[in-house]
């Protein structure tokens, strides 16, 4: 069958306006892929959905192109987003391939450099704030309120719509919802997407397990955090704008939202690299949550299916590896110091 893209593999399932001009690049669509190895160390049947095989590396894109149809029928000429930097690439390619331009606003110097290479190349308009990722949200809402910019962050109702599909994804591949579904929370679009997408498919539920990084866990402490700080910058966000969404996920599915520190998340990114998924840190996180708490007993994960999502390449921020390892070692080309080497 030819993939023709999200949109028209699921139209009947998204609310999206009639005036959408389909814009795809043949995202979703994506592996659930089983990791054998590891699930039989957690006593669990697991699958990692890898949600970085998307175009532009990141689940990004399932709601990017549902968003820029919209805005694109419409008759909008230009989108903006405040992005941690996958929103950026994603939204820069669809831009792209519509036809409109696209400005993306970023904290300085804190975005992973694959993200930042990713929005330049597709074309759009950088620019960096001197504040925060929540900073630069409450920038770009201004900005579409007094103008005709389109606004294509995660608050745009037809993100949320695209991003569904994964759920709807997961439930075809298995023939149904599985047990637990972990997934790592920043701006709580996805979580909020998810929910809604299993609710609405109606084959089945799972628990949702949200997952934050300790110093950017504003829903799991329960009030906004001024200045978040996290090795996983794809979550690195104080102010969630569907925070209220995510706990009502958590709690109608009788999940929960935890933290992580970043030394649990950058060692399951580890973990998942030795069974062949790199993963970026933040990515990492749904799968650091259910390794905690299936040590701590508060999942019981036995007999039971577990679905982690992990939304982003590992190739999206090489220097999380390249700035911890030794270069590899230097030796002559010839046969004999290779024998030597491989010992
Ligand atoms: C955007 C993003 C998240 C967080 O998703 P939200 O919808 O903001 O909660 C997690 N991981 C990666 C790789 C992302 O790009």
């Amino acid at each position: 069958m030819i993939y023709h893209g999200l949109i028209h593999r699921y139209k009947q399932y998204l609310d999206l306006p009639a005036h959408s001009q389909t814009v795809t690049l043949l995202e979703g669509n994506t592996p659930l892929v089983p990791m054998p190895r590891l699930g039989r160390e957690l006593g669990c049947e697991l699958f990692v959905k890898f949600e970085g095989l998307n175009p532009t590396g990141s689940f990004k894109d399932r709601g990017m192109t549902a968003a820029i149809s919209e805005s694109l029928g419409r008759g909008a000429k230009t989108v903006i987003c405040a992005s941690t930097g996958n929103t950026a690439a994603s939204a820069a390619a669809y831009a792209a391939r519509a036809g409109l331009r696209s400005i993306v606003l970023i904290p300085e110097g804190k975005v992973a450099v694959g993200k930042l290479a990713g929005a330049i190349a597709y074309g759009a308009e950088v620019i960096q704030i001197q504040g925060s990722f929540d900073d630069a949200l409450a920038l770009v809402v201004e900005i579409t309120q007094k103008t005709p910019i389109a606004l294509v962050n995660s608050i745009n109702p037809y993100r949320i719509e695209g991003q569904k599909t994964s759920a709807f994804e997961i439930c075809d591949a298995l023939d149904a919802a599985p047990d637990w579904l972990c997934l790592p929370v920043g701006n709580a679009g996805n979580i909020t997407s998810y929910w809604a997408g299993f609710k609405q498919y109606g084959k089945g539920l799972p628990r949702i397990l949200g997952v934050q990084a300790k110093g950017a866990a504003p829903l799991v402490l329960g009030h906004p955090i001024e200045k978040p700080e996290t090795v996983a910058t794809a979550i690195r966000i104080g102010k969630p704008a569907r925070g209220e969404q995510a706990l009502e996920a958590a709690h109608e599915s009788n999940g929960g939202i935890i933290a992580v520190s970043d030394a649990q998340i950058l060692e399951a990114q580890k973990t998942l690299a030795t069974e062949g998924v790199w993963v970026e840190p933040a990515s990492a996180a749904g799968f650091a949550g259910l390794v905690a708490e299936t040590t701590q007993h508060k999942i019981e994960a036995k007999g039971k299916r577990v679905v982690v999502v992990c939304t982003g390449h590992g190739m999206k921020d090489p220097s999380i590896i390249t700035e911890s390892f030794t270069t590899p070692r230097v030796i002559p080309a010839e046969y004999e110091a290779l024998v030597d080497a491989v010992g």
